[in-house]
């Protein structure tokens, strides 16, 4: 008998998993993949930022000459594969560490709730005073013609090949798809992105997300826009364009990059009674499902499909499993897409602010006002802050270029604690950071 059943080791599982440990509770964390850490640290997050960071250096390298640096450089990518492989491995083992210290139980298998408070894993049951559900998510295929053939790649699977394609196609042009084709373009392989809607990067504020098309193509990816793919053949995906015309682009590699979906089937879920709502399990502020002793928390809720937004969701589950009072808010969640350049965004867009009802400012900057900006960055780069006009209140920024994703934070803390703008005034920014770019802003707001 354990106080905590965890089921999946992903960055929510191994957060509660931690967390319950430290707080003296006996927790059994349940796996059925071989490595622990999850999508983010196996397929997701870690390989990704490996792999994109490998392709910013070789491209700075490349194209450095108004920096001074040129001459012969040469991308290797069985090399930047055996770095992400040593990154991954490395954090996986300090999973398995942590799970150690904190006195965590890891089985390997898939579990299956079999009534409350019990879990079964194979032939043996497990017992537990309350079972967390830290399933996550699977990429979604959607069923295109085609779409099944030994060239058509999920964003695990293109994890694992063993040489760079030629031409890449990536259908979706979400976060996902963007990452990657950012990364293939940058190391010089001919990418095109197939995007339904008609925009990249779903979510973003509308002139971000345009300005990150514009800066993207410019390092030679084709975006196609509105576009509806009806067929993948063995060397080019096939799809009607904006306009209705029938077109194709050639690929010896395809990346389906068409959304992710929350893992609740085979779980037992139903048979408990667990309330799924729209595919995703149904979660109140204290991440408890409707059946007690029951919760759940990262992408199989479905809320925000982000890593930290997992671990948060687990360490809230925890803490009210230990009896210590606490809740979800999902207002001040950071997003980032780290293509190059980056974008980092907390909060409202100024559409969604207008939508919700709020009187509004706004005030935008390009990243250029920044002296180290200017120093560090060719590329254009943009800064948007959104506050309520009554309250003062910071609502959201939105930023695209280099180090948006190491600056986000303070952004997000600053909505987080309902600073008012009069406030950020005074605070002292270092210089010359690109973060001062944030202050500058703030300072150009008009109420
Ligand atoms: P997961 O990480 O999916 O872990 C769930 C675990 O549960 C898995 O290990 C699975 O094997 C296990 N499991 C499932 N069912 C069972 C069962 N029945 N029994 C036992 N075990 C089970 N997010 C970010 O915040 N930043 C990023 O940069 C980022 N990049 C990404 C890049 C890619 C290519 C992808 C695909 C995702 C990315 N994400 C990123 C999203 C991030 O990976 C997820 O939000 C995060 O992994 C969710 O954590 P989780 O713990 O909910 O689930």
């Amino acid at each position: 008998m354990y106080d905590l059943i965890v089921i999946g080791s992903g960055p929510a599982g191994y957060v509660a998993a931690e967390r319950a440990g430290e707080a003296g509770k006996s927790v059994l964390l349940v796996e059925r993949e071989e490595v622990l850490g999850g999508v983010c640290l196996n397929w997701g997050c870690v390989p990704t930022k490996t792999l994109l960071n490998c392709g910013k250096i070789y491209y700075a390298a490349a194209h450095g000459e108004s920096f001074g640096v040129g001459g012969e450089v040469r991308f290797d990518f069985a090399a930047a594969m055996a770095r992400k492989r040593k990154v991954v491995g490395q954090l996986g083992k300090g999973v398995a560490m942590l799970m150690k210290k904190a006195k965590v139980e890891v089985i390997r298998g898939a579990a299956r709730i079999v009534a409350p408070g019990k879990v079964a894993v194979g032939q043996d049951v497990h017992q537990a005073g309350d079972i967390l559900v830290c399933t996550g998510s699977r990429s979604a295929r959607p069923p295109i013609p085609g779409a099944d053939q030994a060239h058509v790649r999920d964003s695990r699977a293109i994890l694992d090949l063993d040489q760079l394609p030629q031409r890449l196609a990536v259908v979706g042009g979400g976060v996902i798809g963007v990452e990657f084709a950012s990364f293939f373009a940058s190391v010089g392989v001919e990418v095109s992105v197939i995007e339904m809607l008609s925009e990249i990067a779903p979510g973003t504020d509308a002139e971000i997300a345009r300005l990150l098309r514009t800066e993207l193509a410019k390092k030679g990816i084709t975006f196609h826009c509105g576009a509806r793919v009806e067929e993948i053949a063995a060397d080019a995906v096939r799809f009607t364009d904006a306009q209705g015309q029938s077109q194709s682009c050639a690929a010896d590699t395809v990346l389906m990059a068409t959304g992710r979906r929350p893992n609740v089937e085979d779980l037992g879920l139903e048979d408990v009674g667990v309330a799924i709502e729209r595919g995703r399990i149904a979660i109140d502020a204290a991440c408890r499902t409707n059946v007690p002793g029951i919760w759940a928390a990262g992408d199989c809720t479905g809320k925000v499909l982000l890593a930290h937004l997992a671990s948060r969701q687990a360490e809230c589950a925890v803490n009210n499993i230990c009896g210590r009072a606490d809740r979800m808010r999902y207002h001040a969640v950071p997003g980032v897409i780290y293509t190059a350049p980056e974008v980092a965004s907390v909060g409202l867009t100024e559409a969604e602010a207008v939508e919700r009802g709020r009187s509004v400012v706004a005030a935008k900057l390009p990243m250029s006002v920044s002296g180290r900006f200017l120093a560090e960055h060719d590329g254009r780069g943009l800064v948007k802050v959104v506050a309520d006009k009554h309250s003062r209140m910071l609502l959201g920024v939105h930023l695209l270029g280099g180090h948006c994703s190491e600056m986000i934070y303070g952004a997000c803390a600053m909505i987080e604690s309902e600073t008012r703008v009069d406030e950020i005034k005074e605070f002292i920014f270092p210089h010359p950071t690109v973060c001062e770019v944030i202050r500058e802003a703030v300072l150009a707001l008009r109420f």
